[in-house]
C-alpha cells in the first residue's frame, strides 16, 4: 500500500490566484505545489525563523556580538574570488554555474534546481531541474525578476532523485529549508545568492524604461561596487548610470513589496552564497557557511583566483544621509549625480564595508516600510540581526 504523505492531498494554487502573504508574496513557487500545505509555517514572509533555520542547516545560529556574523551570517571562510576562464554570458565571471556543472559531473547530485528564461523572454523566468551540464549553463545570468523557483517541488519529488542542489534567492531557500525534509532526498545541496531590490516583470520593465537609453537592448545589469548600474547591452557595450542619478520618485514603487520588507539579502540559510558586494570590482565574494558549502566550493577551486577579502572606508555617514534622501524621493541632477558617483567612488567604503553600506542602506529603507504599512508585523517580521543594525541610525520621525 503506498503511503500518502499529508502534504500529497493538498492542491496548489493556480496562477494569479491570491497568495497566503497576499501583496508580500514573493511568488518563491511553494504554493503553486501541494508544499502549499506547509505554507503557514514555511512562507518567509509569514513566519520569519532565519535564526532557527541557521541552527538547522549550519549547526548554530548567528552570533550578534561578532560584527562579521552579524552583518553575513554564519559562515566559516569568506573569499574573493573569480574564474580564471569566465563562462562567456554569465552574470560575473560564472562561478555559480561552474559549481553546478561539477556537482552534476562528478556524480554528487542528480539534479539540479535553476532557472532558465522562456524563449520568448529573456528576462521571464523559468525554474527546471537541470540533469547536465548544458542545462545549467543554460540557466546562467540573473533573471532579475521574481522566480518560482520552487515550482518544481513536485517534480523533484516525481523524479525518484535523492540528491539535490538547489540554487535560489534567501526568500526561496527559507522556504525550501522548511519542507526539506518532506521531498524525500537523502542529500540536499544549497547554493545560493545574495538579493535585493528584484520586482515583477513589469516592473522590471519600467525600471529599464526609466533608467537605462535603449531599455529593448539589455542583456542584463548589476548595481556595481562603484556607484553606478552598469547595463549591459546585446552589442557587448556597458551603459553605467549613477546611483544617486536614479529617478528615486518614479522607482518607489518599482520594487517587490516583498524585497521592500526582506531582511534577508545575504541568504543566511545557503550552504555557500556567491555574490559580488564584499569583493573588490571585478571578482566576486564567496561565504562558506558549513562543511557542504566547502565541500562544493573544494570543486572548483583550481578553477578559481582567490584573494583573501578586505574592508576600508566608514559607511556610516553615507547611509545616515541616504535614509532621508530615500525617503523623499530625491533626485540629483545628472552632472551632480556624476560628480558624486566619481567623488564617493573614491573615497567611499570598499570590499566588506561597501558591502556593509549596502546592507545598512537596505534595511533601514526596509524597516521603514515595514513599519509604515505593516506596523502590526514589525516586531516578529523583522529579524533579531536586523534589529540591531537599524538601531545604528536615526530614522526619520513619523
Ligand atoms: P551565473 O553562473 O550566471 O549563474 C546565475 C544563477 O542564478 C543561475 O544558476 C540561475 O539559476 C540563478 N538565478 C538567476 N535568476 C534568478 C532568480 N531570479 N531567482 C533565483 N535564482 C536565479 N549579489 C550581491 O553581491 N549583491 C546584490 O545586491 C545582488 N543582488 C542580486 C539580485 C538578484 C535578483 C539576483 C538574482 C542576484 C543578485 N546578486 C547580488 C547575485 C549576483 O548578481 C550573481 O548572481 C552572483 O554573483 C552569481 O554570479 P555568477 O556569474 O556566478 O552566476
Ligand atoms: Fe507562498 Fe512563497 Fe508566496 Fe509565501 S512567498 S505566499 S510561500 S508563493
Amino acid at each position: 500500500m503506498t503511503i500518502v504523505a499529508p502534504h500529497q492531498k493538498a492542491k496548489g494554487l493556480t496562477p494569479g490566484k491570491p497568495r497566503p502573504a497576499k501583496a508580500l508574496c514573493s511568488e518563491c513557487g511553494l504554493c503553486d505545489t501541494h508544499y502549499i500545505h506547509y505554507v503557514k509555517e514555511a512562507c518567509a514572509f509569514l513566519n520569519e525563523q532565519i535564526a532557527e533555520l541557521e541552527a538547522q542547516a549550519h549547526g548554530r545560529s548567528r552570533d550578534l556580538e561578532k560584527e562579521d556574523d552579524l552583518y553575513f551570517g554564519v559562515h566559516q571562510e569568506m573569499i574573493a574570488a573569480r574564474k580564471k576562464e569566465p563562462i562567456e554570458g554569465a552574470q560575473w565571471t560564472g562561478i555559480v554555474s561552474a559549481i553546478a556543472c561539477e556537482m552534476l559531473k562528478q556524480g554528487k547530485v542528480e539534479g539540479v534546481v535553476c532557472v532558465q528564461n522562456r524563449p520568448d523572454d529573456r528576462f521571464q523566468p523559468m525554474p527546471i531541474i537541470a540533469r547536465t551540464p548544458e542545462e545549467v549553463l543554460a540557466a546562467r545570468v540573473n533573471k532579475p525578476t521574481l522566480s518560482p523557483n520552487l515550482s518544481i517541488l513536485e517534480e523533484v519529488e516525481q523524479s525518484g532523485f535523492k540528491r539535490l542542489l538547489a540554487i535560489g534567492v534567501g526568500c526561496q531557500i527559507q522556504a525550501l529549508r522548511a519542507v526539506q525534509d518532506k521531498i524525500g532526498l537523502e542529500k540536499l545541496y544549497v547554493l545560493g545568492t545574495p538579493c535585493v531590490d528584484n520586482v515583477t516583470r513589469e516592473g522590471l520593465q519600467k525600471f529599464l524604461e526609466t533608467t537605462s537609453k535603449s531599455p529593448e537592448t539589455v542583456v542584463h545589469y548589476e548595481f556595481m561596487q562603484d556607484f553606478r548600474v552598469h547595463f549591459k547591452h546585446e552589442d557587448g557595450s556597458i551603459e553605467k548610470v549613477p546611483f544617486f542619478g536614479l529617478n528615486t520618485k518614479e522607482l518607489k514603487d518599482v520594487f517587490a513589496p516583498s524585497c521592500m520588507s526582506c531582511f534577508d539579502y545575504v541568504n543566511s540559510l545557503a550552504d555557500l552564497v556567491v555574490g559580488y558586494m564584499g569583493a573588490p570590482f571585478k571578482y566576486q565574494w564567496l561565504v562558506v557557511r558549513n562543511d557542504i558549502g566547502k565541500e562544493m566550493l573544494d570543486l572548483v577551486r583550481d578553477q578559481l583566483e582567490t584573494q583573501a577579502v578586505t574592508s576600508q572606508g566608514d559607511r556610516k555617514n553615507a547611509v545616515q544621509q541616504s535614509i532621508p534622501a530615500y525617503d523623499k524621493g530625491v533626485t540629483l541632477p545628472m552632472w551632480a549625480a556624476k560628480l558624486m558617483g566619481v567623488v564617493i567612488e573614491k573615497i567611499g567604503p570598499k570590499g566588506l564595508e561597501y558591502a556593509r553600506f549596502s546592507i545598512d542602506s537596505h534595511f533601514t529603507r526596509n524597516y521603514l516600510y515595514v513599519k509604515r504599512n505593516y506596523p502590526e508585523k514589525l516586531d516578529d517580521h523583522v529579524p533579531e540581526f536586523a534589529k540591531k543594525i537599524v538601531e545604528q541610525y536615526e530614522l526619520p520621525e513619523e
